[in-house]
């Protein structure tokens, strides 16, 4: 099985606060692990295919339980994948504990070698980080092109396919045995071309998380921003018909309340048909049996 679990699942800015406490409001991050039958829910260890989507805020809360294991002892191997490198995908990174552990390894993957490395990069340097440089990260750090028609990350097999958003972002679809997990941040759909290309990854998905940031309403105002209603991202999880669509890359303006009615509308769009709808929350795990 693949299990899934969303340590950040608000986009552009961090929300926290009472409004927004049963969704919470960390910047995407989500982590993905591969378990072989028979053992499911066994604590994560090092050997198993384990990777992480993102660095936004969320990463800081997951560092937490990684620093328990291998990874707080110099032993962890540790695989991200970037979607692109907005600072709300980015930002947990500088703060995250296991980059300041020696022996460490952490592979970062993303989609130009250079974008990659000057986005990691520039996160240390004496502006930004007391650390002034990349060089003075004690974790032994590897930077990894996605190949968009296959490779394998950390026992996974990866495809990728691109985003229509500002600048390029990708989608990672995730094949663990016989369970696939899709992830789209940041995508605005109506290209027909690139979300034909979407479906077309997501599509014998069991799982995929999809960025619906706007209310219907404010997606009318918002061309060109990059980013889904939640009724469009319910709308591409038809068509690739996937079992469960989980919408995330809620809006830092959009409330407990406010993401209530979203699921709901969400939720009825999906009547009857095989696609069940969650919204995504932090803390939130799905298992992918
Ligand atoms: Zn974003
Ligand atoms: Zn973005």
């Amino acid at each position: 099985m693949i299990r899934v679990r969303f340590w950040g699942t608000r986009g552009s800015i961090a929300s926290p606060g009472r409004a927004t406490q049963r969704y919470g409001g960390n910047t995407p991050c989500v982590e993905v692990v591969g378990f072989q039958m028979g053992e499911p829910g066994a604590a994560v260890r090092s050997d198993n295919p384990h990777l992480i989507l993102d660095g936004g805020t969320g990463l800081a809360t997951l560092q937490t339980t990684l620093m328990s294991g291998p990874w707080g002892r110099g032993q962890g191997e540790l695989h991200l994948l970037l979607s692109h490198y907005h600072w709300d995908h980015l930002i947990g990174i500088p703060f995250f504990r296991p980059m300041f552990v020696k022996g460490n390894r952490i592979v970062f993957y993303g989609s130009s070698i250079e974008d990659l490395r000057s986005s990691i990069e520039r996160l240390f340097t004496s502006v930004y980080s007391p650390l002034k440089g990349a060089e003075n990260v004690a974790a032994d750090l590897k930077y990894r092109q996605v190949e968009p028609d296959g490779m394998d990350v950390a026992g996974f097999q990866v495809r990728a396919a691109e985003n229509r958003h500002l600048g390029t972002a990708l989608s990672f679809r995730l094949q663990y045995g016989a369970h696939v997990v899709c992830y789209t941040p940041d995508h605005e759909s109506g290209d027909r071309e690139v979300d034909a290309k979407l479906v077309a990854l997501a599509r014998g998905a069991q799982l995929w998380i999809l960025e619906a940031q706007y209310t219907a309403e404010e997606r009318r105002g918002r061309d060109s921003w990059g980013h889904n209603s939640h009724l469009q991202a319910v709308r591409l999880a038809l068509e690739a018909g996937v079992g469960m669509v989980v919408l995330f890359h809620h809006d830092p303006a959009h409330d407990d309340g406010i993401l209530d009615r979203m699921g709901l509308e969400a939720s009825e769009m999906a009547a009857g048909t095989r696609t069940q709808v969650l919204m995504a929350r932090d803390g939130m795990v799905v298992d992918v049996e």
